[in-house]
């Protein structure tokens, strides 16, 4: 066993080490490193091009929730009021984001792509009420409140799928 001076200066020099090293400390919120491109979060809703809701209120996407998180109510669309390109629409669609486990299973139930888990993940709110989305929250573009760090800074490995394709 060393005697005890020489594990300090081991010690030392290890520090010392770090001072020549480019620090990652990242200043968030102001910079956000960028997630994996298959991360799961906020769900979006998505419309068609000619501005119809692609949401047809089937409730496949309730139905395969494993954390019974989303609610849909469907309305008939008519002719004075359609809404979606179906026969019907949801009149409500709301998701408990408290309750999600953001597994993705949604996304996969939908027939027609109208629910999405997209990469923001600053959802936290001071109240569970306001955790409940609504159509209109989900409709609506995600609010980017501060820039978010360019692909280069991100110190993580690069996932092998992506540097191997
Ligand atoms: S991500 Fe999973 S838990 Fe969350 S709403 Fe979709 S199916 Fe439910
Ligand atoms: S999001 Fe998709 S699965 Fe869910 S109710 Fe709408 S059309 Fe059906």
């Amino acid at each position: 066993m060393s005697p005890q001076p020489v594990d300090s200066l081991k010690g030392f020099a290890v520090t010392f080490r770090q001072l020549f090293r480019k620090p990652i400390t990242q200043q968030y919120p102001e910079e956000k490193r960028a997630v994996y491109p298959r991360f799961r979060g906020r769900h979006r809703l998505w419309l068609h091009e000619n501005g119809l809701e692609k949401c047809v209120g089937c409730s496949l996407c309730a139905a395969a929730c494993p954390a019974d998180c989303i609610r849909v109510v469907a309305a008939e669309n008519t002719s004075d009021n359609r809404v979606s390109a179906g026969e019907r629409y949801a009149r409500i669609y709301e998701i408990n984001m408290s309750r999600c486990i953001f597994c993705g299973y949604c996304e996969l139930a939908c027939p027609f792509d109208a629910i999405t888990l997209g990469n923001e993940f600053e959802i936290s709110e001071y109240s569970r009420d306001d955790l409940i989305y609504t159509k209109d929250m989900l409709l609506a573009e995600p609010l980017k409140k501060v820039p978010v760090a360019s692909a280069e800074e991100f110190d993580t490995p690069i996932p092998y799928y992506k540097a191997h394709s």
